[in-house]
């Protein structure tokens, strides 16, 4: 199937934006001191779907969040019995703005662990329910390598629109699947009237002008790896000591793993107040010490570099192994944020260039 391509500018893309709030359920990076999340929003004015690539907070939270009730009960003396629950506050027709392409691949990446052994019908009920429309940058941040892993970044399909900036102030408007398509058709005839067809793409300078973008794009990154090539070394390497001289600065405070599109360790707790308790499902890290602490006090990770080697072995081998893609889309959301400057990218590039222990 071949999807539609829209031509736009600015003020055109800002007139579907603001039919969509209008019509629609919608979440849009929103500003807050300086760092921007994923909020539902009543008007353009409250968001900027354009906000710059330096997002340290990941769109995960709107499909698995950081903390929910997952269960109310109540035990008594009579016995225990589960009470109903809320409804879910995410599982709506909803539309989200202003995705960055790495994040909607995270999304990706993360429903093949979802539909796995156990299937969590919620995070397949929130993906189903939501269009996402997702702005490629223009350039790289300082710790992106995006266009270094195992996924397609110009022609990617994990967006249901793709938004991307062209020259002279062009902007064109890409439905990447079938439900973009629906989407498209449905909310594009009075703001953006100027669908053209994939042969016209081809015949106008249009398909010159992404490619051009997109090559400038590719030579703004100052990261760049063979990921297959860190994928086998690693593979390689579990009993490197270049993992414990790597992890050495890390206070474990699991940042890394609360803002990663692709981190999903949980953990799940109780809080019972006399008779009724609540039973939340919440963000946990391989990083943190008790995450393998067992009933007995037995700890097969007590160390840090333990902890660090499942971190990024688990990235870049075992989900590979096991699903077929890396546990990772480069965003450098982790690096930015870790307090003492850890990066996933010198980590794997230092483990995966160490010797061989023999
Ligand atoms: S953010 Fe940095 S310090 Fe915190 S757990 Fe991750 S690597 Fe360690
Ligand atoms: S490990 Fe770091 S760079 Fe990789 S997806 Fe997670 S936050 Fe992004």
């Amino acid at each position: 199937m071949s999807f539609s391509t829209f031509v736009t500018d600015k003020a055109g893309l800002q007139k579907l934006y603001e039919a969509i709030i209008s019509k629609y359920e919608t979440y849009a990076p929103v500003e807050k001191f300086g760092k921007y999340d994923y909020k539902k929003v009543s008007s353009l004015k409250e968001c900027d779907p354009d906000s710059p690539i330096a997002m340290t907070m990941s769109v995960k939270p709107l499909f698995f969040p950081r903390s929910s009730k997952i269960m109310k009960y109540e035990a008594n003396s009579a016995g225990t019995s589960i009470r109903e629950t809320d409804q879910d506050p995410l599982a709506g027709q909803r539309v989200i703005l202003g995705v960055k392409h790495c994040d909607a691949r995270g999304l990706q990446v993360l429903e093949a662990v979802n539909k796995w052994d156990y299937i969590d019908s919620d995070f397949l009920k929130r993906r189903a329910n939501t269009v996402i429309l997702s702005n490629r940058c223009d350039k790289a941040d300082t710790h992106c390598f995006c266009t270094s892993l195992d996924y397609d970044v110009e022609n990617l399909d994990a967006p249901d629109v793709a938004i991307v900036n062209g020259t002279n102030g062009k902007i064109y408007v890409q439905a990447r699947t079938e439900k973009g398509e629906t989407f498209l058709k449905e909310n594009s005839s009075e703001p953006m009237a100027n669908r053209i067809t994939n042969d016209e793409l081809q015949m106008t300078n249009c398909e010159e002008d992404l490619t051009k973008q997109y090559e400038a794009f590719l030579s703004s990154f100052r990261l760049k790896m063979d990921y297959k090539d860190v994928n086998e070394r690693m593979a390689k390497r579990f009993d490197s000591p270049a993992f414990e001289e790597a992890s050495r600065n890390c206070v474990s405070c699991n940042t890394c793993a609360f803002i990663c599109p692709t981190c999903h360790c949980f953990k799940i707790s109780d809080e019972k107040i006399k008779d009724t308790g609540v039973r939340y499902k919440s963000y946990d890290s391989c990083n943190n010490v008790y995450f393998t602490l067992e009933a007995g006090g037995h700890n097969p990770r007590p160390a840090k570099y333990r902890r660090w080697r499942q971190r990024s072995m688990h990235k870049f081998v075992y989900y590979k192994e096991r699903f077929g893609v890396n546990l990772c889309v480069g965003c450098g959301h982790c690096a930015i944020s870790c307090p003492v400057n850890i990066s996933i990218f010198e980590v794997v590039n230092h483990v995966a260039s160490a010797p061989i222990e023999s």
